[in-house]
């Protein structure tokens, strides 16, 4: 006889979201996110990335403050993705340098509407400090060395566009670009990654660096500091620095945190992997993307509808092509569902699983870990179809007990061959009516084996010799 089993019932995974959801559109927007809560004395850090898309140091170290940081005193809003758009097609920009628009724009500009809205948070009153982060060439020095080591790169330099600004907090922006890299620089140790200062002295006839959003925010009064990891390096080498540099630069202004990892760049592919997962239609589908197939063929979307979806990392985003739709993390296409249209019920149903001997409820939206067999157990009036069951069946599945080998691996959702997908419709008189009513996902541990072999570091290919910088 089955039971309900206590712990059963707490090994289910729960996935719950925090409140955004988007429609995919060809062109997304920034987001901003607020961390912590001010107070009367406490100072608000503004962190931008992603001002240029193909920088995706700075857009995943912002992503990662807002998505595994919790702020504990103090206020850090966070654009992570400010150019969205061109962080899709790892573009500098698609509309042109998205850094050369903050002296002046043209309203016929597709980033007017971009620009307006980011330069009215710059100037917002609660903002004490912005920093923009970049991923830029080389290795910046005071002195020439070569063509990678001198004055004319960018990389691992925090920017100043002059020495001091008159505003009554925080305005030494010399002094405190060099209290900051001084810290950073003492858990470096190498001095070949160690960072340095550039004024770029703006005001003194740069006309480039006029145009950018930092001199837009000093001279609103607002301190202002570009901060460049080096294009050199590896991508999660480069967020380690971001994220060095900007937790130097809120101890500097009297923020505390908490972080949810240990930093380390060995650590940070991990972690940004880990954040892979998307919430579609109010959780009826959820999805792990860590070792996603490239493709999802017959993905079940909502006819006459938007498609919606929640993430929980700011970077991820689906965009709507001609005839399929593409999921992308930074600027990293993920995957691509190949839609087929249903009508949705109205109400996903109560269903149960036995797994592995074990009667469990199962939600719509939920992984469930299968060590054996399971068996499915639907309402009337509801089938459930086994994506790549490869049994003699007619689409329901319901009330059979399957096992790992009963799939066709193909068909599995991700590239391990363990993921399969178990769809739930309410039936109709004729098949081609049935209702979509949700996705349940079965996982036949263990893949991470080939999760760790995602893990591994590429170094971006992407050293092209941009010596005008930020
Ligand atoms: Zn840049």
């Amino acid at each position: 006889m089955l039971r309900y089993c206590f712990y059963c019932i707490l090994l289910l995974l729960l996935f719950s979201y925090s409140s955004i959801s988007f429609c995919a559109t060809g062109n997304p927007s920034f987001s901003l996110h607020k961390l912590g809560a001010s107070s009367p004395q406490s100072k608000t850090l503004l962190v931008i990335g992603g001002i240029q898309g193909d920088e995706p140091g700075g857009f995943h170290a912002a992503s990662l403050l807002t998505t595994q940081y919790t702020i504990t005193n103090g206020t850090v809003w966070i654009v992570p993705n400010l150019n969205f758009p061109s962080i899709i097609k790892r573009s500098r920009g698609v509309y042109g340098d998205l850094n050369r628009k903050f002296a002046t724009i043209n309203e016929n500009d597709p980033e007017y509407q971009l620009v307006e809205r980011i330069k009215s948070i710059i100037i917002n009153e609660d903002v004490d400090v912005v920093l923009n982060l970049h991923d830029g060439s080389g290795f910046y020095r005071e002195d020439y060395h070569d063509s990678e080591y001198g004055p004319h790169r960018w990389g691992q330099s925090v920017i100043i566009d002059q020495e001091n600004i008159n505003v009554n907090n925080f305005g030494d922006l010399g002094e405190i670009a060099r209290e900051v890299t001084a810290n950073v620089n003492s858990i470096i140790g190498d001095d070949h990654f160690a960072y340095r200062v550039k004024n770029t002295r703006t005001a003194e006839g740069d006309e480039e660096m006029a145009k950018t959003l930092t001199f837009f925010a000093i001279n609103q009064g607002k301190p202002a500091f570009g901060v460049e990891a080096s294009k050199n390096l590896s991508k999660s080498e480069r967020v380690f620095y971001h994220l060095l540099v900007l937790e130097n630069f809120m101890k500097r202004m009297g923020i505390t945190f908490h972080r949810n990892f240990e930093l380390t760049a060995a650590n940070i592919n991990k972690v940004i992997i880990e954040n892979r997962n998307i919430a579609l239609y109010d959780n009826r589908i959820f999805m792990d993307m860590q070792d996603i197939r490239n493709q999802l063929n017959f993905f079940p979307l909502e006819q006459n509808s938007n498609i919606d979806f929640w993430t929980k990392d700011p970077l991820i985003t689906v965009v709507e092509e001609s005839s399929s739709f593409d999921i992308y993390h930074g600027n990293e296409r993920i995957t691509t569902l190949i839609p087929q249209y249903f009508d949705y019920d109205t109400k996903p149903p109560q269903i149960s699983m036995e797994v592995d001997g074990c009667l469990k409820n199962v939600r719509m939206g939920s992984i469930v870990k299968v060590a054996n067999t399971f068996k499915i157990i639907t309402p009337n009036g509801y089938r459930a179809n086994a994506i790549g069951f490869s049994r003699q069946g007619e689409d329901n599945e319901a009330g059979l007990t399957i096992e790992k080998k009963d799939f066709s691996s193909r068909y599995s959702v991700n590239q391990g061959g363990s993921i399969f997908r178990i769809e739930f419709y309410k039936t109709a008189d004729q098949k081609n009516d049935d209702k979509f009513a949700g996705m349940v996902l079965i996982n036949f541990e263990d893949a991470s084996h080939h999760i760790a072999e995602l893990q591994a570091d590429v170094v971006s290919a992407n050293t092209s010799d941009d010596s005008q910088g930020r």
